[in-house]
């Protein structure tokens, strides 16, 4: 089969095509590790989680790299300028009283920590922006060489009216952008022109900062992008992603910078994840109304709730965040937890019945239809309520739509195993049964049920499952 992925450079859905066969390079813009990432931005994670399984599932190799932002990402660029405000790591250090790398590592750890609770495959390289000031350096001054930067009072810039094709993802020219709310550094000769390398200021003792020929400071947060991606994947490799903000700034300037410096075009295909919203508005954690996945757990829900959510709305389009759609997502994954475990609790006298075959395919067509999971997922309930199709085949082929999902239905079978005090009941009500004690069968279920469990008689016995996640 063939993936189709909607490339925001073409505006149009293309077939995926690598450079070399077989291999895929895939970069996808990382956290910055300042304070937990939120529920949104795992939204994006997810994205590239089931973009990178469905490439694998094709039978591709990926490499998949993912930065680190753990220095440069300065607050302003919400607000329409990345080149103002402060240091974000540098705040938080400040905030939380430890050092800047604590911070980061602290973050780094967390967010380690939700990508195995939300069953996201980690990056094949995980790469720090601070463990590669050299090759930001090496990429400036080449972009320097070429006549691509100029040198203000606040730093080393990129002059984007030297570069003619600036605006190509966003389609916007003259880097006028709706929405920027702040004042830009003075000094920039155009208002998209973007910082390659920021100055220490004389009057701030920053905790990171390095030497270069130009002065004392750090890197811009775009320059970090590309010194990495292409440092890893080559100068032009297949796969980039980001959320929808990253778009009209951040990746225009990968661009910009990483074509100025090698001639060459950066990035094949470029996908694009719209925001999770709130409200009718961003989460965002400036925003205020960001949630992080231990709030789930607290709140009481498995994570992997929120991962079915995701997986029910199209990546491409806009998910407003209520709880009320977490718990229809959390039963609905409890329910597909159950079936797949009944599924296994039946299986042995099930046999091999059944024409699976159209399932596996309607599946694998959506998933390489630009993703479209919800669709997937809707084959997943016709192959389960399929009357003609028995238990085990069900169950070998919800494993292997499982390889994509990333729902964790192989833990399910541990949820019907319940503790020793319920199996006891569980064993005096069969007895009672057998017994024809009827009226002492249904006390014993209704206590059963008390203490969270339902039992249902199957061909192969009282199948036990919790009523909740
Ligand atoms: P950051 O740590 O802010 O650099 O964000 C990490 C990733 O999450 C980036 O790819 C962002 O585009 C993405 N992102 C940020 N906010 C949201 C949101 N509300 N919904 C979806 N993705 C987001
Ligand atoms: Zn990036």
């Amino acid at each position: 089969m063939m993936l189709n992925l909607y490339n925001t450079l073409s505006r149009r859905k293309e077939v995926f095509k690598p450079i070399k066969r077989g291999a895929v390079g895939f970069y996808a813009c990382g956290p910055t590790v300042y304070s937990n990432q939120h529920l949104g931005n795992y939204r994006t994670f997810i994205l590239n989680d089931l973009l990178k399984r469905a490439l694998v599932r094709e039978g591709y190799r990926v490499k998949h790299i993912m930065n680190v932002t753990d220095v440069g990402h300065l607050t302003g660029d919400n607000l329409g300028d990345a080149d103002v405000g402060k240091d974000r790591i540098e705040e938080s250090a400040k905030r939380e009283g430890k050092s800047a790398l604590e911070v980061a590592k602290y973050y780094t750890d967390a967010f380690l920590g939700d990508l195995r609770v939300l069953n996201i495959l980690s990056p094949t390289k995980l790469v720090k922006a601070t463990a590669h000031i050299k090759e930001m350096i090496a990429l400036i001054r080449t972009l320097e060489k070429k006549g691509y930067t100029y040198t203000i009072k606040d730093g080393v810039y990129f002059d984007t009216s030297k570069f003619k094709s600036y605006g190509k993802l966003s389609q916007q020219t003259g880097g006028k952008r709706a929405g920027a709310r702040v004042e830009p550094v003075a000094g920039k000769k155009n208002p998209a022109d973007f910082a390659l390398w920021k100055f220490s200021k004389p009057n701030e003792k920053r905790q990171m900062e390095w030497k270069s020929q130009w002065g004392v400071g750090f890197p811009g947060w775009h320059i970090e992008c590309s010194a990495m991606s292409m440092r890893y994947l080559g100068k032009t490799f297949e796969i980039h992603s980001g959320g929808e903000d990253h778009i009209a700034i951040h990746h225009e300037n990968e661009i910009a910078q990483s074509e100025a410096a090698t001639g060459k075009q950066f990035v094949k295909y470029w996908v694009h994840g719209r925001f999770m919203m709130v409200d009718g508005k961003r989460m965002g954690k400036s925003e205020g109304n960001a949630f992080i996945p231990q709030d789930l757990v607290a709140k009481g829900y498995n994570p992997l709730s929120f991962r079915y959510l995701a997986l029910g709305s199209h990546y491409r389009a806009r998910l407003n965040f209520t709880w009320e759609a977490l718990s229809g997502a959390q039963s609905a994954l409890h329910k597909l937890y159950h079936d797949f475990a009944l599924f296994g609790f039946i299986g042995k006298e099930s046999g091999k019945k059944g024409d699976t075959k159209k399932y596996e395919k309607a599946f694998f067509a959506s998933v390489n239809d630009d993703l479209n999971i919800s669709k997937a997922l809707a084959v997943v309930h016709e192959l389960i309520a399929d009357n003609k199709v028995s238990a085990i085949l069900k169950r070998k082929l919800l494993l292997e739509f499982d390889n994509i999902l990333g729902l964790g239905l192989n833990n399910s079978d541990k949820l019907a195993k319940p503790p020793a005090e319920i199996r006891k009941l569980v064993v005096e009500r069969e007895r009672s049964r057998i017994h024809k004690q009827f009226t002492k069968a249904d006390t014993l279920r209704a206590k059963i049920e008390k203490l969270g469990y339902i039992v249902e008689d199957t061909s192969e016995g009282p199948f036990v499952w919790p009523t909740k996640m």
